[in-house]
């Protein structure tokens, strides 16, 4: 009997500083791969945020993914993305997408974004490429509305998440000031933050 076609693996791509990874992020992540039934979601992490570069002190990229490693390590379907560390350079999304295509030629793609970084998606390198690779996945983020989603065109799919109205630049201010994280962010996460020493000079 002939084996039944294989179906596309379906992997949303989950971009970010991620510095630090948090409880919004990954709340995002378990409920858009439940909801489109994506076989993972990969946490990317930027190599060099372009759009972030100068405007505050970023930690090195080896200690965001060794956040990111630990804020997956006990979610099934997430995982944590070096690639765009490995190709080093600025991260655009857009080569991300074709590399993931060209190392799997069938795989389906999907975008995810927060409201604020959809209602940038214009000024994003290549956007048009990353429309066209990959579907868009948009959630809303408490303080920014994509209503209408923007840009006004593409498809966008709206995927319903609780809204969290956590953030990294809130967190690390948080350990400036020697407040908790807990809850906030996995305690495997702070574990590193308190282990490397990040955040401690302000940023
Ligand atoms: P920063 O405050 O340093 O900008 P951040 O919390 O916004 O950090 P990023 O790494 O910039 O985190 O965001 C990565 C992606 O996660 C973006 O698409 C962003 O919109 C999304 N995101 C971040 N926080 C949330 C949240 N609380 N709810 C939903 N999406 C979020
Ligand atoms: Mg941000």
């Amino acid at each position: 009997m002939p084996l039944p076609p294989e179906q596309p693996r379906r992997v949303g791509v989950f971009g970010g500083t991620f510095d630090p990874p948090h409880v919004g992020h990954l709340v995002t992540a378990v409920n858009v791969r439940h909801e489109l039934d994506l076989d993972v979601v990969i946490m990317m992490v930027a190599n060099i945020p372009w759009q972030k570069d100068g405007t505050r002190l970023i930690s090195p990229a080896g200690d965001r993914l060794a956040m990111v490693e630990a804020a997956v390590a006990e979610v099934d379907g997430l995982v944590a993305g070096s690639h765009e560390i490995a190709a080093g350079g600025p991260s655009y999304t857009a080569d991300t997408l074709v590399a993931l295509r060209a190392s799997d030629p069938h795989v389906d793609l999907f975008t995810i974004v927060g409201a604020d970084a959809a209602n940038g998606f214009d000024t994003w390198e290549r956007s048009d490429e990353v429309a066209a690779l990959s579907t868009l996945v948009v959630v809303d983020r408490p303080g920014s509305r994509t209503d209408p989603p923007q840009p006004a065109t593409g498809e966008w799919i709206r995927v319903e998440v609780p809204h969290l109205e956590v953030s990294s630049t809130d967190l690390r201010a948080r350990v400036v000031d020697g407040r908790p994280l807990d809850f906030l962010v996995p305690s495997a996460v702070r574990q590193v933050i308190v282990e490397r020493g990040l955040f401690s000079e302000g940023r």
